[in-house]
């Protein structure tokens, strides 16, 4: 995550002469947290990666970038588990999926939105960190509309589409037993406003809708896997979803009186709403929201 951090405001410092590639970003070390029996996040470099295990086999929601895989794989061994069977990606971007060819090369059935899958194979650009395009390995195997359902290890996961808003390929994870849910990057925890990648179909309205989309089937003991972030609850996806409604509804005025982009981001419509931005600024975030309405 600092790495991330630390190569977007590389880039957006002006000293990148040429573009940085995903796959050049260095490793850091994984750190595990068991978050139920059978269920687990790694965190190293990129989004939260998801572990479900057990005797039925080992299921990853998203897997980092390719220098990310090895350490991933490492540990996976070390809670006990089997090498990843199943990987879920709950979108395209780079520090999510681009573990894909790896572990599609490593035999790991990948599924996701069809959508996902038609980016990952074109490739892109997101805040500047270019994603060569797929390689055969690397696309999802298996790709729904709106969602698909594992029953592994005693449990059943529901992989949802939640109809987008991060991007237009966004799904969500939810174990009905054990009441996890892995919000994908619908759902970032004390990382301040979120990406909405409108060059990838994001928009700001749908992201409010898709939140809407989750926030129905998680209670108060769920325990959520944000995209990143440490684990968080309902209550935080509520404050989360309340936030970015609030900043909405600042823009939108300012667009409805009238003004010029340019115009509202001097206007300051969002400050103060929220601390601690890590990925996007203030400013930055008027501008997504401006180009989503
Ligand atoms: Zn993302």
């Amino acid at each position: 995550m600092q790495a991330l951090a630390r190569a977007a405001l590389f880039l957006t410092a002006g000293f990148a002469a040429t573009a940085v590639v995903a796959q050049n970003i260095p490793a850091q070390p994984v750190r595990t947290v068991e978050v139920k029996p059978g269920i687990a996040v790694l965190y190293g470099v990129g989004g939260n990666v998801g572990v479900a295990y057990g005797d039925d086999g080992t299921l990853l929601v998203d897997d980092q970038f390719a220098p990310m895989v090895p350490g991933l794989q490492d540990a996976v061994a070390e809670l006990g588990a089997s090498p990843a069977r199943f990987v879920v990606n709950t979108h395209w971007h780079w520090d999510h999926a681009a573990g894909n060819a790896l572990f599609g090369a490593a035999g790991a059935t990948i599924l996701a939105h069809e959508s996902v899958r038609d980016r990952i194979a074109a490739g892109g650009s997101v805040m500047g960190i270019v994603s060569e395009p797929g390689v055969p390995e690397a696309l999802p195997v298996v790709t729904y509309q709106q969602s698909v359902t594992l029953h592994l290890n005693g449990d059943s996961l529901d992989v949802m589409y939640v109809g987008g808003g991060h991007t237009d390929g966004d799904s969500v994870v939810f174990w009905r037993e054990a009441n996890v849910a892995h919000l994908g990057d619908m759902f970032m925890y004390e990382h301040g406003w979120p990406v909405i990648d409108v060059e990838s179909g994001g928009n700001v309205l749908t992201f409010l809708a898709g939140l809407d989309f989750a926030i129905e089937r998680l209670n108060d003991d769920t325990i959520v896997i944000p995209g990143h972030g440490e684990l968080a609850s309902k209550a935080d996806v509520i404050a989360f979803r309340d936030m970015i409604a609030a900043g909405t509804h600042n823009i939108a005025a300012l667009k409805e009186q009238g003004l010029t982009l340019e115009e509202a981001v001097a206007a300051k419509p969002v400050e103060g709403l929220s601390p601690g931005n890590v990925y996007v600024q203030d400013d930055a975030f008027v501008e997504a929201v401006w180009m989503s309405l």
